[in-house]
């Protein structure tokens, strides 16, 4: 089972979109996207939750 996040799934105006095999993976590659190109240090707890809630398995 593949796992697909982008930013707009969670109103963010990025064409970017990435993969993983697991929950762990793609909040890995979430996070060093958020820190390299919308300069969050940490992503808040409350974005995280949209984030996890917004990835698509397929
Ligand atoms: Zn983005």
């Amino acid at each position: 089972m593949t796992k697909r996040f982008g930013c707009t799934d969670v109103g963010v105006n990025c064409n970017w979109t990435t993969t993983a095999d697991s929950e762990e993976d793609i909040m890995i590659k979430i996070k060093e996207h958020a820190n390299n190109v919308h300069g969050f240090k940490e992503i808040p707890q409350d974005l995280a939750d949209k984030v996890k809630s917004a990835i698509k398995e397929q």
